[in-house]
Order: C-alpha cells, then structure tokens, then sequence
C-alpha cells in the first residue's frame, strides 16, 4: 500500500455489516476506530445498498494516513466515500475537532456523520440538516456557504482562534460563522489533545469554546435606556460560550443566525429567541417613548422646526445590500472587531465579560429641544 498515492483506492468510513442501521465507523474517531480494529465483525462500504467488504489497516509510518479502510479483495472495489475527495490530507487537529462536534451533536440525540460523503459538510447533522464546517485555513467560505443554502442546509463555520484573514472575518461576521478554540475545561487555557493521542484524560479535560459572535443581553446595570437612545442603537453584546452549549442551542433552533442589520446588529450574530423578545421589547417601549415625546409636542402646539431632525437615520436592514450596511461601520467599530476575534482569557481563569459589539453606535443623542419665541428671532 505504501507506494500508492496516499488516498487511492481507500476510504475513511466503514459499516459493521450486521448493524447496517448504526453510525459510521470514521477513522478521525478513536472509539469508532477501536470498533473498527475489533475482530470477527465485517466491514463493508458506508454507502447504503453497497456490500462491498473492507478491511481497517493501521499503518503507524504513513504520516498523513495512518488509518484507513481498503478493499478486502482486489476484485471487488467501488467508488463510494473515497478518502481522497476533500482536498489533501487532514490534519489531526481538524480530525479531532469534527469528532468533538458529531459527538455532541450525537450526545444531544441527532445522527452526525463526519466527512459526509454527498455533502462533503465536515460534519454532516441528518435531522434537521445542518453542516458544520471547521476551518483551520483560509478557504472558500462563501461559495460554500451559498451552496450549502442551495441545498436547504443550514451551515455554521467554526472558525480557528488566530485565523485571521480578511476572508475569514466576513465569513465570521457576515457568514454564519463562529470563533473557535480547544481549552482545558478547568483552566480555559489552549490544549492540543490531537497531539496526544493517547491520553484520554487529556481529552476528557478538552472542551470547545466559541465566541465573536455570540450574542448576549446586555450587562446588567447597563441596559441602553429606551428613553434616550436612538433607533439605530446596538443592544446586544457578545461573549464566550462552550460550544456544547452553543451547538446544542443552534441545532434545536433556540439560538439561530440574525445577519447584520436585523436587530440592531451591524454585524451578523448567533442570537437565542428569548433574547430577541426581550430586544423587541426594547424597542417597542422606545417606540412608546418616541410616541409620547410626539403627543406632548403636539399638545403644546409650538411650532416645529424644520432644521430639527425628527427621527434618526434608520438602521440598516435586510434589505439593504452589504456594501451600504459596511458603510455605517467606523474605524473605532473595525477596532473592536478586531479586539474580539483575539484570545478571550489572556490571563483569568473565568469567561471574559461580554463586550459592547458598537459602543459609538450607543452613546445617548440629545433629545430634541423646543425653542423660546425670541430663539426664532435670532434665526431670523
Ligand atoms: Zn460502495
């Protein structure tokens, strides 16, 4: 086998023939790969309906493919879930980072396989269908973002602590993506249990956080006041999450993706329902406090200035194309984006407190003043 181009002719899955029903055997999983390696059991093609057998050969001096499954006979071969259709070699960190995520979302009761053969998702979720995708190095994100829409798939991009690529920031903020890095889950310090591979207590301490783009409320005692901010004002901040948590909220729907301009967000985030209500009723008593201010100037009967704004410039929405909604973004907000796609716990122990997202966006406009007849005069 050593000869051969490292991928030809093998494969990366295998089913156990007498449980035709059962998950994949995928070679990034170490307890799929011990059921693999155990004997009298049959493996045979992953592909439905395809009964071709396979055999797992461990081959420890091939550096890049150390696993693999290959043909038990020459004779007898498909094309089904080749090994070599993603593009090179994967590396142990991705392998184990797309075994963490189908082992949540298996923990949280969906069917998850890794490497999905007819999406080509890195991990394929079944029902409801959704792709989760890791990203290490920059790549094409939005040709598959948009093709995985094509298809009706739902798609989340984990994307790695330091990629930091103009590409990557608008997959992270305009694509549906998400920061991600491996911590210990005492010390929430970096780890890197894919380069020890056999220590489990290493990767039992392992756990996945994300952030970026992860809304939040904001922080107590510092709610933006509904009667002095404008209707342009940012609401939501963002913060550190572990990514059971997230994926198990994303893939139950309770926190979905609200692309930037929606709720006050100048940049997309992932934001649970029940935080949306309650920035719907943010917005709804600043209405009411809008309405008020209104009447009582009515009521007064004074004369309305027609050099005073009324209203505020609306935010964007959805309906405005990308390049408008970019155009509201200021040097100081870039900074901030910038600040957090940076490592959240440089030194403490605890999740770093939820940052404002756009703070200028925030700061309280002076209300409208009516003004004294002699004020007209000295326009005048
Ligand atoms: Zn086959």
């Amino acid at each position: 086998m050593e000869d051969r181009p490292a991928h030809r002719g093998t494969k990366r899955h295998a089913r156990l023939r007498h449980n035709p029903r059962g998950p994949l055997l995928w070679v990034g999983d170490d307890e799929d790969w011990e059921t693999a390696r155990q004997k009298d059991q049959v493996l045979v093609c992953p592909e439905t309906a395809c009964d071709i057998e396979l055999a797992a050969v461990h081959a420890p001096s091939n550096r890049y493919n150390p696993r693999f499954f290959r043909f038990k006979s020459a004779s007898r071969i498909c094309g089904h879930w080749p090994a070599g259709n993603r593009g090179g070699p994967e590396t142990p960190q991705h392998d184990w980072v797309k075994a963490r995520l189908a082992r949540i979302a298996r923990h949280q009761g969906y069917q998850a396989t890794a490497e999905h053969w007819h999406t080509r998702a890195d991990v394929y979720v079944h029902e409801p269908a959704f792709c989760l995708e890791v990203q290490l190095r920059p790549t094409q994100f939005a040709d598959r973002t948009a093709s995985r829409h094509h298809k009706g798939t739902e798609v989340c991009w984990f994307i790695r602590d330091g990629l930091d690529s103009k590409k990557s920031r608008q997959a992270l903020f305009h694509g549906r993506g998400v920061r991600f890095r491996v911590v210990d889950r005492e010390t929430h310090r970096p780890i890197e249990p894919w380069n020890e591979p056999g220590n489990y207590d290493l990767d039992r301490r392992a756990v996945i956080e994300v952030w970026g783009t992860v809304a939040r409320l904001p922080r107590r005692g510092r709610e933006p006041d509904p009667t002095a901010t404008g209707p342009g004002v940012s609401w939501f901040t963002t913060g550190t999450l572990s990514g059971y948590q997230f994926l198990t909220e994303v893939l139950s729907g309770q926190r979905r993706w609200h692309p930037a301009g929606r709720i006050g967000n100048k940049t997309g985030l992932w934001v649970l329902d029940t935080d949306v209500a309650a920035y719907n009723e943010f917005r709804k008593r600043q209405q009411q406090h809008r309405e008020q201010l209104a009447r009582k100037a009515e009521e007064a009967g004074g004369p309305q200035l027609s050099g005073e704004p009324q209203t505020e410039p609306a935010e964007p929405t959805p309906h405005m194309p990308v390049s408008a909604i970019q155009r509201h973004e200021t040097t100081r907000e870039i900074a901030e984006l910038e600040a957090d796609t940076g490592p959240i716990n440089k030194i403490g122990n605890l999740p770093r407190a939820a940052v404002p997202v756009y703070s200028s966006a925030s700061r309280p406009r002076p209300r409208p003043r009516r003004r004294r007849w002699w004020q007209f005069w000295l326009l005048w």
